[in-house]
């Protein structure tokens, strides 16, 4: 059975871009007689508030969307992360990374380096236990590694096939020093726990899609489909941010605006005046 899911972050309240990246998934799942499932991913639990929560189920009841079963919460869902790390880690393709922000930012003014790529300072030291018990650390991916082991990762995005290069990947955080995983990895591992065959979600988490896809193989985890859906902007183009106070779907109920009517136009690709669809 078709089954897509809608994952909001609870940290800040959702704004019309979550509309209608909400309605657009909703909808394929509702059109194809499929499950539309509710992710809340609060594994950032210095950003995550319980408020929030609040918001995004009061929200998406405004809109008129229901959704299939309990929320998936990711806070609760610690020990399925860590088997999934402790695989990786069995497979030799994690390795512990007691870099500060510091640290990276400063090996990334060095010439040479990628910009926005992890400088692999951790990458080859050999394990040592005894740190790892008293620094705090992270677990980071060894892509190049990973990559060595498996054919290179493909995907259809929106009915099209694409395969990813050497250059979307990067040795990604898997768990982070304060959390027992971060996004990449506690996605693929819901997504396949909750049979999700479908991701829907917007242009901006494209270039998630190559590691998650990567992901999937090294773990077994079957392979859904992606459609990455435009973006709500300004009429001038910016994007809707959360930190740039973009108005909040709270805000408009409170103006009172039609929470259905709404999510009616947004499913038809209308949006209302002052903001416009974009391919980003
Ligand atoms: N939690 C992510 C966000 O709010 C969405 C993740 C996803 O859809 O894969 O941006």
């Amino acid at each position: 059975m078709l089954t897509t899911r809608f994952a909001p972050s609870p940290t800040g309240p959702l704004h019309l871009g979550h509309a209608y990246s909400a309605v657009q998934a909703h909808r394929v799942a509702r059109e194809n007689d499929g499950r539309f499932l509710l992710r809340i991913e609060d594994l950032d639990q210095t950003r995550s508030r319980a408020e929030f929560v609040d918001g995004i189920v009061e929200d998406l009841r405004w809109l008129g969307l229901d959704w299939d079963g309990d929320p998936v919460v990711q806070s609760t869902r610690t020990d399925a992360y860590r088997a999934a790390l402790d695989r990786l880690r069995d497979m030799g393709l994690v390795y512990a990374c007691f870099c500060s922000r510091g640290d990276i930012a400063a090996a990334l003014s060095a010439p040479h380096a990628r910009p926005d790529h992890y400088p692999g300072t951790c990458r080859a030291l050999p394990d040592n236990p005894e740190r790892r018990a008293r620094d705090p650390h992270s677990w980071r991916l060894n892509a190049g590694k990973a990559l060595a082991r498996v054919p290179p990762p493909a995907w259809t995005d929106n009915d099209r096939t694409l395969h990813a290069s050497a250059d979307d990947f990067d040795d990604e955080i898997l768990a982070r020093k304060d959390a027992p995983a971060a996004y990449h990895l506690a996605c693929v591992v819901d997504d396949a726990a909750s049979g999700v065959n479908l991701v829907v979600r917007g242009m901006d988490l494209r270039a998630s899609t190559p590691v998650q896809r990567l992901l999937q193989i090294l773990l077994g985890l079957p392979e859904p489909a992606y459609f990455h859906h435009r973006l709500v902007l300004t009429d001038d183009g910016r994007r809707l941010a959360k930190r740039d106070r973009a108005p909040t779907l709270a805000a408009l109920r409170d103006t009172g605006v039609d929470g259905p009517a709404l999510a009616e136009d947004l499913r038809t690709g209308l949006v209302p005046s002052g903001f416009r669809l974009a391919v980003a």
